[in-house]
């Protein structure tokens, strides 16, 4: 073996994936079973008692997982990783571990609609109050930092409208403020932006998006970047204190810098029970084999599509920041070099009417609410995914009653050209 470490591709195909030590097995095996077989009763006492590491049933950890969580780990450049099974998932087990009743956390609003949703209502029923603040507007983060903030939400590529986030200058705030930055990265996936190397702390996803591609599983996945030190003021408890589930240890005194992902699986994951089902792991895993080739695929005919449009008289704007003429072009070229992502909004002159007669319109596209798939997708979220919000919020996050956002797939560019041409003009 060579001391090269191996690259982005190398670890897409091959990280966390042995042959399957007892048949030989190339692909990662699904080990659809609830439960494994201990080898005696201490072996079955100390996997209880955390004190080994092994299976004890599929709710807490299953070896296809596995697999699906040490490659996700290694290409987002992380300690360790809890897959679960959705993206929505991820993030209830995630604020879990940070926050107790009556706390905060600050949120970035330009996010996808169910998460305003969850962070709005569902969370609230949690006593985990949620204070907005702007990605244009840094300073909206420090001054929505109080002392009962605990953590730091935003998304890397944000839904719908594509923007570009400022994560540096966001997990500047959060190390100021000494809580630790969660970057939903569902968007870019690892291979357009890797939010540890600009100073997250925690990953999350919907892998049900590119990671899987192919827009037949939902799964979501939580990356502990191994950053944060949880041992500071006895803000964090669940990490930081003597767990009564576990005989008393102390998570990050035990587990350092993969404290946070088995925080994830042994109070959150246990307890509240979202397992992703090995099957998912298998389809998702073998998604993840082609994502690099998918991703880039998927970058190049946005940017072409993206073109085609601003030169359409129909089209008001195009909000692409891999444009040149994009306000987030700046943002795009540092953090996502290799391309801006492939879900954008465009508006029509026409406004609410056009948005919905364009949908109609168009063959080729999915009219659907979902992105990330190899197929080219498209919805009006104003009536759809985003029609929760008032008026003023739908703009505010990137959804105005004019606004239609594509997820660009990975057919020949010419053809999705064709089929919106068609659908504009006619
Ligand atoms: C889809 C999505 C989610 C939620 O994921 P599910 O797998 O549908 O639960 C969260 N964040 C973003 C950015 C998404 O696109």
């Amino acid at each position: 073996m060579s001391d090269r470490l191996p690259g982005f591709s190398t670890l897409a195909v091959h990280a966390g994936a042995q042959p399957d030590p007892t048949t030989g097995a190339r692909a990662t095996p699904i080990y659809q079973t609830t439960s494994f077989v201990f080898n005696d009763a201490d072996h079955a006492a100390s996997l209880f008692g955390l004190q080994a590491f092994g299976n004890i049933y599929t709710r807490i950890g299953n070896p296809t997982n596995a697999v699906l969580e040490e490659r996700v780990a290694a290409l987002e450049g992380g300690t360790a990783a809890l897959a679960v099974a959705s993206g929505h998932a991820a993030q209830v087990v995630v604020l879990q571990q940070l926050l107790q009743p009556g706390d905060e956390f600050i949120a970035a609003r330009k996010l996808y609609g169910g998460s305003i949703n969850q962070f709005t209502h569902a969370f609230k029923s949690f006593g985990w109050n949620v204070v907005w603040a702007d990605t244009d507007d840094i300073a909206s983060f420090e001054r929505a930092v109080t002392p009962r903030t605990k953590t730091i939400f935003i998304e890397s590529i944000a839904n719908p409208g594509g923007s570009i986030t400022d994560i540096e200058a966001i997990s500047t705030v959060a190390r100021k403020a000494g809580v630790p930055l969660i970057v939903d990265n569902t968007l870019a996936s690892p291979y357009l932006i890797r939010p540890i190397d600009h100073g997250a702390d925690i990953v999350v996803h919907s892998l049900t998006k590119f990671l899987g591609g192919h827009g037949n599983s939902i799964g979501g996945i939580i990356v502990d970047a191994g950053t944060f030190d949880w041992s500071t003021g006895g803000k964090y408890p669940m990490l930081s204190e003597p767990r009564p589930e576990y005989h008393g240890i102390r998570l990050q005194e035990t587990f350092g810098n993969f404290a946070f992902a088995i925080a994830c699986r042994v109070l959150g994951l246990r307890d509240l029970g979202p397992a992703l089902s090995p099957f998912n792991a298998f389809m998702i895993l073998t998604g993840i084999e082609t994502l690099p080739l998918r991703m880039q695929k998927h970058c190049d005919n946005a940017k072409a599509v993206a073109e085609f449009l601003a030169g359409h008289p129909a089209v008001a704007s195009v909000s692409y920041a891999g444009l040149a003429s994009d306000k987030y072009n700046q943002l795009a070229r540092k953090y996502a070099p290799k391309g801006a992502g492939a879900v954008f909004t465009f508006s029509l002159k026409g406004g609410y009417d056009a948005g919905v007669s364009l949908v109609e319109k168009l063959q080729l596209f999915s009219h659907l609410a979902n992105v990330g798939d190899t197929r080219s997708l498209v919805i009006h979220p104003a009536s759809t995914t985003h029609s929760q919000l008032d008026d003023a919020a739908k703009v505010r996050s990137g959804a105005g009653p004019d606004v239609v956002r594509l997820s660009i797939g990975i057919e020949d560019k010419e053809d999705l050209i064709a089929d919106l041409e068609q659908a504009l003009g006619a």
